[in-house]
């Protein structure tokens, strides 16, 4: 398969408008995991370049805050509409580079580019107030400003998405932007770069680095010129950069891991609740961090539920994600395989059992047979941690004051999911679940239209909704006096 523009695919880093190498020349290969080949190769850059893209992003600042919000969504609506316009090339690159189905990344192009739609509306929202006032000669007023150079950090579960869910609302408040992508992932990244070009985002707004994660991490977390940090990643890593950030005292916004439950009761409808079960289990091959990591299914219908998630799990296409009808392709890396096959192989010494999958698939190297697990419990290592596969442990509880405390019992909240139709267990549920995203007879919760983010180790602040776009502005008081 081609690119119908060959133009997209990028093997430079963009900075401040322009295509650039490493200022040290060296570079590193990105890798198409279905096949092990080098798809191309791009700057590996160090500290000195992110120091020239901070310097860049904030002269481009100066610039991009005194404009009007509804010149900058005049230019980022039409980077939508170049995303629109070259949807297949970007879900080409992005199956290239990252493995899911065609139909998958077609649907994260979309997903991707709603942000860009969403917010470009909603910074002309960024409103102010006027506080009555506490004495009769001075007027309380409160404006809205962007916070200044914003700096992302992203994963390669979504190439495109985790990009533009933090540029949108980061250029649609007014400020300046460079992003660190995944190493895995670049590609889309720099699509998304010369696209933005096109649509006429000014030099220096919208930036690219490729390059060391440390390296590159170290001046966006540390430099005084950055006022955000925006990072999606797992837990280990968030940590990290927000202690980095304290020194400077930024503002930090994080998504990080999850080890979300899906609960089905009794009385769930068991026919919804398995299509919400395969649509948040195997999504992405279970990469994704709302993705469910614990099946915790009632008594009553503990059997049939197994029984039927087999049935249909077994049924999946699992193939490259360019051949057409395949809905699961490979993992990201031989990492990933090996910690699913850990996560099967301590459950299995603990008592439970494979009800289908359980090994490599026959094609071999970064693919993984869906898995279904039963009999699983609280002492296995899937209980605790997030697997990030295509595997499906199936939990059994007996109550709802039980399924409520091992569905909390994790240091992650941010997405859960369960499956009832009594309308009191469904409000007390809801409300006991200690997470960011409640999906109630839903697997897939994802929207631009609300807001996305975790509670406990699993984040701060919200993505999407016009909470997105509060991460990226502060408020100004003024009191103004001697009226
Ligand atoms: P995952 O397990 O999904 O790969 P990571 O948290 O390791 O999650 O990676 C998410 C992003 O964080 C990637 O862009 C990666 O390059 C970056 N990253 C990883 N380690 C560091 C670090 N020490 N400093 C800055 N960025 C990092």
């Amino acid at each position: 398969m081609k690119l119908q523009d060959s133009s997209l695919l990028r093997g430079q880093a963009y900075v401040n408008g322009e295509w650039i190498d490493a200022k040290s020349g060296e570079t590193f290969a990105v890798f198409n995991p279905a096949t092990g080949d080098e798809l191309v190769r791009v700057p590996l850059m160090s500290e000195a370049d992110a120091k020239a893209a901070v310097a860049a992003a904030h002269e481009a600042f100066k610039q991009w805050r005194t404009t009007t919000a509804k010149e900058r969504a005049t230019v980022l609506r039409r980077w939508y509409q170049l995303m629109q316009d070259n949807m297949e090339d970007l879900a080409l690159l992005m199956t290239l580079e990252q493995g899911k189905p065609l139909a998958e990344a077609r649907g994260e192009v979309q997903y991707a580019a709603s942000f860009v739609e969403w917010f470009a509306e909603e910074g002309k929202r960024a409103y102010g107030e006027l506080i009555p006032t506490h004495k009769q000669d001075a007027r309380i007023l409160v404006s809205r400003e962007p916070v200044g150079v914003v700096a992302a950090i992203t994963p390669w579960n979504f190439p495109a998405a985790m990009i533009t869910r933090k540029a949108a609302p980061a250029l649609a408040a007014g400020c300046s932007f460079i992003c660190k992508p995944a190493e895995d992932t670049p590609l889309s990244a720099l699509a998304l770069a010369e696209l933005a070009h096109r649509a006429g985002i000014p030099a220096g707004v919208f930036n690219i680095l490729t390059g060391d994660p440390r390296a590159l991490g170290s001046v966006l977390t540390g430099h005084e010129l950055v006022r955000k940090l925006s990072f999606t990643g797992s837990t280990p890593v968030g940590k990290l950069l927000m202690a980095q950030c304290a020194n400077t005292v930024k503002r930090v916004s994080l998504e990080l891991g999850g080890n979300a439950p899906f609960i089905v009761f009794d009385d769930a409808d068991l026919e919804r609740a398995l299509d919400g079960a395969m649509a948040s289990k195997y999504r992405n091959a279970g990469q994704t961090c709302v993705c469910t990591n614990r099946f915790l299914v009632q008594d009553g219908i503990y059997d049939r539920f197994v029984e039927a998630l087999a049935e249909r799990t077994r049924q999946l296409k699992v193939g490259s994600g360019t051949d057409a009808d395949v809905q699961q392709g490979p993992l990201i890396n031989a990492a990933a395989v090996a910690k699913i096959q850990s996560h099967i192989d301590d459950a299995v010494a603990k008592g439970a059992s494979v009800v289908c999958g359980g090994k490599l698939h026959a094609l071999g190297r970064t693919w993984f047979e869906p898995t279904v697990l039963r009999d699983v419990t609280p002492q296995m290592q899937v209980a605790t941690e997030e697997t990030f596969g295509p595997l499906a442990p199936v939990f059994r509880f007996s109550d709802e004051a039980e399924a409520i405390a091992m569905a909390n019992d994790t240091e992650y909240g941010l997405a859960a999911y369960f499956f009832s139709r009594d309308l009191g267990r469904v409000w007390r549920v809801a409300e006991g679940l200690e997470y960011g995203m409640i999906g109630i007879n839903e697997g897939i919760i994802s929207t631009e239209l609300a807001p996305f983010g975790g509670v406990k180790a699993s984040g701060l602040g919200r993505e999407g909704a016009r909470q997105g776009l509060e991460e990226y502005l502060e408020c100004k008081y003024m009191l103004m006096g001697g009226i």
